[in-house]
């Protein structure tokens, strides 16, 4: 992930520190003290040094190259805006000095990419430790986005830490959905609530919290049908899902690699019903990495987990540094 960015990164901060260098004179004020009453005599040091100033021109035709290298890599345009602002102040018709103009670009790039994630360090596994019954989780995404899987990796994760989970198969839109979950249920030996496909799916999720009750488990996991946006009916009984199963943490599944197609989901699905966070899946089959850069900024939502396989232990926590680093920095 990132290669082809980082490249391009790196090649347009060379191009910006190549701008023409003029030498000006600068005056260095200097107060020293001398024996009298006086409070000290001012002393002025010329000295010449070599500077570049960007014009907004040339500014322009360089960051064009970042901007259609960002673009085709699935970094949205709300994204390259923030970035180019941010740059554009600090070094358009400023005078820098030539040896520091490079650490200068370098230096604002990294800071504007840092904000762009939701740094909070919330921790699934606390707040779980934090709510006394059951601590329910909503998954909603569209069909084909990994949802199922990782709502299994989740479980497999709670379980390696040694806490309890019951799945709620609550897409009973798709008989083979419920049919996926009741797989890896037995795979795992997690159990699973689910009802006949057709069923009313919050009347699951109702059931999958009752009986975590009645067997003091922790967490519920419930699983979704893939929502349309455009499909109202699904969304209405999207919001009655959460109504009636007042979930602690209601995460969008989301496929990196379909880039704003999946920013696109994740607004509407927020505008639905509020989320609190991000896991995006298919991170090892995501050459361009976009999404991950550009979701966080656009939702005002973290991002918990990547999913980078399809195995179960294939899940690992979101970290910052990690794309910092992977581009470069
Ligand atoms: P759902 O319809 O959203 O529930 O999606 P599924 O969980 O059924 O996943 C759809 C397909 O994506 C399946 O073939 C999964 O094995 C695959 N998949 C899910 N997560 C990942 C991932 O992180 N990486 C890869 N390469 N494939 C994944």
């Amino acid at each position: 992930m990132f290669n082809k960015l980082k490249d391009k990164f790196k090649d347009v901060i060379n191009k910006f520190s190549d701008t023409p260098e003029e030498k000006v004179l600068i005056v260095d004020k200097k107060i020293e003290k001398d024996n009298s009453e006086n409070e000290g005599v001012i002393s002025k040091v010329r000295r010449a040094i070599t500077t570049s100033k960007i014009s907004e021109s040339r500014f322009e035709e360089i960051f064009w190259e970042l901007e259609l290298g960002l673009l085709e890599n699935n970094v949205a345009i709300e994204v390259i805006e923030k970035i180019k602002e941010n740059l554009k102040l600090s070094i358009v018709d400023v005078a820098i000095e030539k040896s520091k103009i490079k650490n200068i670009i370098h230096d604002e790039l990294k800071n504007s990419l840092k904000e762009l994630f939701d740094e909070n360090d919330f921790d699934i596994f606390k707040d779980i430790t934090k709510k006394e019954g059951p601590y329910v989780i909503l998954f909603v995404g569209v069909n084909g986005s990994g949802k199922t899987t990782t709502i299994v990796k989740i479980a497999n994760l709670l379980k390696s830490n040694k806490v309890s989970s019951v799945l709620s198969a609550s897409d009973t839109f798709r008989a083979a959905a419920i049919d996926q979950l009741q797989h890896h249920s037995k795979v795992l030996d997690i159990p699973i609530i689910k009802h006949d496909y057709g069923s009313d799916p919050s009347a699951v999720a109702f059931d999958s919290i009752k009986y975590a009750k009645s067997k003091n488990i922790d967490v519920v996991l419930i699983d979704t049908a893939g929502r349309n946006h455009s499909n109202t009916n699904l969304v209405e009984e999207l919001k009655k899902i959460n109504r009636i199963s007042k979930p602690d943490l209601k995460i969008f599944v989301g496929e990196s690699i379909t880039g704003n197609d999946c920013i696109e989901q994740s607004k509407k699905f927020n505008d639905a019903i509020d989320l609190d966070g991000i896991i995006l899946t298919k991170s090892d089959v995501d050459e361009r990495g976009g999404t991950s850069i550009s979701i966080s900024y656009i939702l005002g939502k973290p991002i918990f987990y990547n999913c980078t396989g399809q195995g179960y232990s294939d899940i690992e926590k979101f970290s910052v540094n990690k794309i910092m680093e992977a581009l470069g920095w």
